[in-house]
């Protein structure tokens, strides 16, 4: 097995040159899959991971725009629709200098998996554009928003391609998008999700990644008979998903010490509470600033800027119990994962999609530590995405408890359906292998229910 492996990967790379972070999810789920490949020789007879990895459709279009002066921009905007044996596609849109296809692609593919363990019909997809929103005004971002759907809108659907937001995408975004597809297709339908609560949006939407990459913590610690209570978490990032991670990690007696941005990260010995999370939400969602002024607002608490010289993150050297990368993908390389575990890291749950590259798994994985990968601890978002489609299909609103309930039920299951499965193929506490050979055979099954598509 593993030479098909490599000549799989072989081919993978071969057939996609320069990118290598598709590579890298790639490989992160073949090399789980062996035992499964090995007992069901069916899958390599019908080239099942070979359909897989090939993305059902990739769309790729020029987004002109005119700054507030006047000025031309032209951006690139991606759309790939992985896999839909399952459900409609569904996943986020990133508006990021960083997007290319090679990001979108890792992210589509891992979303195929990560949608398949939420229990919910939903395919994978993922979207975006290299557009930075990073000082644009409200103007700027409306109209790249807008001209942007123009091309999106007559790819997408309610019962096709559902986006919801993801880096540099917020209500904001969604809101300026979700206009222009109304106004193109003169239909008010559940066609993105992370909706304004009174437009067709759900509660616990906007805290759905953070809370469900707590829960799953929090399941995890449950296998060794402790919870959070007390414990240090270090958190990266100071968006949408660290936001509401600290807020879940506040209320269930946690505390978290850390935020960052891509300037630098503060460390706040005494905790960020709830009043200091507030600040940062302000700082963030409103005023849209750097997450240095914490350290200027809050005295005894350090801010380290970014040093590009460096080969590790002195974020994740830091003494704690719990890690919560939240911020992007390979924000935790191998000296990151040495660092973690010599500072006392037990409990790694990845709000961020892919935050670990493969060494850094290994490492996690050899020293048996409870790390939860991201395409199982962070499907929370993408789950109440679901939930939220399924309250617009009943046109019905769910109250927050019940939002919270479902949410909550459904990372308790992804956790359970994860131990199970690595339990089963041999590798009891292994959460990798876990969600990548669960969430494979659901698709794969599907894929060979439904002949060769
Ligand atoms: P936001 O845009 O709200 O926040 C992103 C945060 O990460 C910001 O603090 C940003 O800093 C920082 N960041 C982004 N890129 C980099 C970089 N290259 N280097 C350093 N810091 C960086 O995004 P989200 O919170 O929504 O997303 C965070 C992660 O969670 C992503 O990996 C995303 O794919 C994943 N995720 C998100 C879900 C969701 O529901 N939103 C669902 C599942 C996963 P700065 O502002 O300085 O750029």
């Amino acid at each position: 097995m593993r030479d098909y492996v490599a000549e799989l990967m072989g081919e993978v790379k071969a057939k996609n040159p320069a990118e290598p972070e598709f590579h890298q999810a790639v490989q992160e789920v073949v090399d789980s899959l062996s035992v499964v490949l090995e007992q069901h020789p069916e899958y390599r007879h019908e080239k099942i991971l070979q359909r897989i990895i090939e993305p059902e459709r990739v769309i790729m279009f020029r987004v002109p725009w005119r700054d507030d002066q006047g000025n031309l921009h032209v951006n690139r905007g991606f759309r790939i629709q992985m896999n839909s044996a399952i459900g409609p596609y569904k996943g986020g849109m990133r508006f990021h200098p960083t997007v290319n296809l090679s990001i979108l692609k890792f992210l589509a593919f891992e979303q195929v998996f990560k949608n398949a363990l939420t229990t919910l019909p939903m395919g994978g997809a993922k979207g975006g554009s290299d557009f930075d929103p990073k000082g644009k005004t409200d103007f700027e971002v409306m109209r790249f928003c807008q001209a942007f759907m123009c091309e999106l809108f007559r790819h997408i659907g309610p019962d096709t391609d559902v986006p919801a937001g993801d880096i540099g995408v917020g209500a904001r975004e969604i809101g300026f998008m979700f206009g222009m597809y109304k106004r193109l297709k003169n239909e008010f339908t559940g066609v993105m999700t992370g909706k304004g609560l009174t437009w067709g949006g759900s509660v616990i939407r906007p805290e759905a990644t953070g809370y469900g990459a707590v829960y799953f913590a929090e399941e995890m610690l449950k296998t060794r008979k402790e919870d959070l209570k007390g414990k240090i978490a270090l958190v990266s990032g100071s968006g949408n998903v660290a936001q509401y991670t600290v807020e879940k990690l506040n209320s269930l007696g946690a505390k978290p010490v850390t935020l960052s941005d891509s300037t630098g990260f503060i460390y706040d010995e005494d905790g960020i509470t709830r009043e200091k999370l507030a600040f940062v939400m302000e700082l963030k969602n409103v005023r849209r600033g750097r997450i240095s002024e914490y350290a200027d607002k809050f005295k005894g608490t350090v801010f380290t800027p970014v040093d590009p010289t460096l080969d590790h993150n002195p974020l994740w050297n830091t003494k704690a119990q719990c890690a919560f990368p939240s911020a992007t993908q390979n924000e935790i390389n191998e000296k990151d994962a040495d660092n973690l575990l010599k500072n006392g890291v037990y409990v790694v749950s990845e709000g961020a999609n892919m935050p670990t590259t493969i060494e850094g798994v290994h490492r996690f994985l050899q020293a048996g530590i409870l790390y939860g990968p991201g395409k199982a601890a962070n499907a929370g978002g993408v789950a109440t995405s679901g939930l939220e489609m399924a309250q617009n299909s009943m046109r019905i609103s769910w109250t927050r408890e019940e939002v919270d309930a479902r949410l909550y039920k459904i990372m308790k299951s992804i956790h359970a359906v994860c131990d199970r499965t690595a339990e089963k193929y041999g590798t009891p506490g292994n959460y990798v292998n876990g969600a990548n050979i669960a969430s494979f055979l659901k698709v794969a099954n599907a894929m060979m229910d439904q002949g060769l598509v």
